[in-house]
């Protein structure tokens, strides 16, 4: 007896956009680099970064996004990781 295995293509999910909380990434400068640019290893892939980043139409939203989340690896907003811990140190103690 022969089986025929059926493959059927299963749509993909779909997620509407436009209620994305990161629906602001695919308007940063950074959607036409390759995102190992935005994790650099050293001072000099940082400053690159930067400078990808200056004038970016959604720094502020990127930079909130990845303070909120707590995120530590890579160049958000502009800011390294070392940045952002002193923007959330600094806004700790203006709460304190
Ligand atoms: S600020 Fe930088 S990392 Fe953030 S979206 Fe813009 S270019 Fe990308």
């Amino acid at each position: 007896m022969t089986s025929k295995l059926q493959i059927t293509a299963v749509p993909a999910k779909q997620v509407p956009f436009d209620d994305s909380p990161t629906r602001w990434m695919a308007e940063g400068n950074c959607r036409n680099y390759p995102p190992a640019t935005f994790f650099p290893s050293d001072g000099v892939g940082v400053d690159r970064a930067r400078a990808i980043c200056k004038g970016c139409p959604v720094g502020d939203q990127c930079l909130e996004y990845a303070l909120e989340e707590r995120i530590e690896h890579g160049v958000w907003g502009g800011c390294s990781e070392r940045e952002r811990r002193r923007i959330l140190k600094r806004r700790r103690n203006q709460n304190a």
